[in-house]
C-alpha cells in the first residue's frame, strides 16, 4: 500500500480523505503545484503529512514506503529535502536566504527539491517578502510546503501564492508539548474514590472535586502563562524595529491565546476520558465481567463494593452527557458548570 493511503500516524477520523485523494491524484497525473500551504491544529501532524507527501513525490513508485527515498524523506533527512524551522519565536530572513541557496543549487539526486517551512506564520515581514519573490518565480523542479496552525496570522500575499489544504484533526490526536496531565489524572482518580467513599458523610463532595480539578487546571495555566510572558519579554527586548516588534507581539499574543484554549480543551478531554473509563469499568463489573477486562483492574473490588445498586441506564446516560460536552469543547464551554453536572450525575450512580 502506498504511503499516502497508509498514514498510520493518523486515526481514521483524522485522515481528511478528500485532501489525501487530491494530493495522491496530483502525483499520479503529474500536476503537482510548486507551493502548498497545509494548515490545521497540530504542527506535528502537519509535518508528518508534509513528509509523507514529499516522499510520495520523489519516490519512483509514487510512495512505496520501503525505498531509500521514502525511508529517508519520512525521517526528514534526504538531500533533496530542506526543512526550515525558526530557532526562536521568529523566522528571520537569513533562514529564507539559506533556503533560496539550497533551492538554487543543482541536486545530485533525481526528483524534485522540496522545502518544508514549519510555523510559516512567524516569518517576519522581511522574510515573508523574500519568500514571496521565490514563490512568484520558483526555481525549476522545486516545491514549497508551508505549514501553519494559524492561517490568519500568515501573510495573505504568501497564502495567495499557495494551494491551501485545511486539515481537520480530532482533539484526541493533538498533543501539547511540555504539558503533562498525569497529575490531573491521578488527582481525579483519587478524588473519585474519596467522593464515593465519603458519600454518606457529606453531600458537597462532587462540588469539592470539581473545584479541585478546576484549580489544578488553573495552576497549570499559570505555568504556561509564565512561559508565555517570558516569550513576550524576549521579543520586547530583542531590539528589532518597532514595526516588526509590534507585528510579532500581535502574532505571539494570538498564539498564546490559542495555546491556552488548546490547553483547556485537552485538559477537559483528559478529564472526560478518565470519567468515561470509570463508567465503562462500572458497566463491565455490573455485567459480571472478570477483573481482567477492566481498563483499571485494580479498581475491580472497589467498584464491586461501592456500585452495587448502580442502574446501568444511568451510566449510559452519563456517557452521553460526557460525549455531548466533548463536542461543546470545540466551541466554548463553562468548565465549572459542565464538571459540576457530570460529577453530580456520577454521584447519583452510587447513592
Ligand atoms: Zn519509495
Amino acid at each position: 500500500m502506498k504511503i499516502l493511503n497508509r498514514l498510520d500516524f493518523l486515526i481514521e477520523e483524522d485522515r481528511n480523505k478528500t485532501n489525501i485523494k487530491l494530493l495522491a491524484n496530483s502525483i499520479e497525473h503529474g500536476d503537482i503545484s510548486h507551493a502548498y500551504l497545509f494548515y490545521g491544529s497540530s504542527m506535528e501532524l502537519l509535518y508528518r503529512l508534509a513528509l509523507s507527501f514529499s516522499a510520495s513525490i520523489n519516490c519512483q513508485l509514487g510512495g512505496c514506503g520501503s525505498c531509500t527515498v521514502c525511508k529517508n524523506t519520512l525521517k526528514g533527512v534526504y538531500p533533496n529535502l530542506n526543512v526550515v524551522e525558526a530557532e526562536g519565536n521568529v523566522l528571520t530572513i537569513d533562514k529564507i536566504v539559506e533556503l533560496q541557496r539550497f533551492m538554487n543549487m543543482s541536486s545530485y539526486m533525481p526528483g524534485k527539491k522540496i522545502c518544508i517551512i514549519k510555523n510559516a506564520e512567524i516569518m517576519n515581514n522581511q522574510a515573508s517578502n523574500r519568500l514571496l519573490k521565490t514563490l512568484e518565480e520558483p526555481p525549476d523542479d522545486s516545491i514549497f510546503i508551508l505549514l501553519t496552525e494559524d492561517i490568519s496570522a500568515t501573510l495573505p500575499t504568501v497564502v495567495s501564492r499557495c494551494l491551501v489544504f485545511n486539515w481537520n484533526f480530532k482533539l484526541s490526536s493533538i498533543n501539547m508539548t511540555g504539558t503533562d496531565f498525569t497529575i490531573l489524572g491521578s488527582s481525579l482518580d483519587e478524588g473519585i474514590k474519596t467522593m464515593v467513599k465519603s458519600s454518606q458523610k457529606t453531600s458537597t463532595s462532587p462540588l469539592n472535586l470539581c473545584s479541585e480539578i478546576i484549580s489544578i487546571l488553573k495552576g497549570m495555566e499559570e505555568d504556561i502563562k509564565i512561559n508565555q510572558n517570558k516569550e513576550l519579554k524576549e521579543i520586547k527586548n530583542s531590539g528589532g524595529s518597532r514595526d516588526d516588534t509590534g507585528r510579532y507581539l500581535k502574532i505571539l499574543k494570538s498564539k498564546h491565546k490559542r495555546q491556552i484554549n488548546k490547553f483547556y480543551r485537552l485538559g477537559m478531554n483528559y478529564v472526560f476520558d478518565i470519567i468515561s473509563t470509570w463508567l465503562t469499568d462500572i458497566q463491565a463489573v455490573k455485567l459480571n465481567a472478570e477483573d481482567k477486562v477492566l481498563n483499571y483492574k485494580q479498581n475491580y473490588f472497589f467498584i464491586k463494593k461501592n456500585f452495587k445498586n448502580v442502574k446501568i441506564d444511568e451510566t449510559f446516560h452519563l456517557l452521553e452527557t460526557i460525549e455531548k460536552n466533548r463536542d461543546y469543547l470545540n466551541f466554548s464551554i463553562c468548565l465549572e458548570l459542565a464538571l459540576d453536572n457530570i460529577f453530580l450525575q456520577f454521584q447519583n450512580l452510587y447513592c
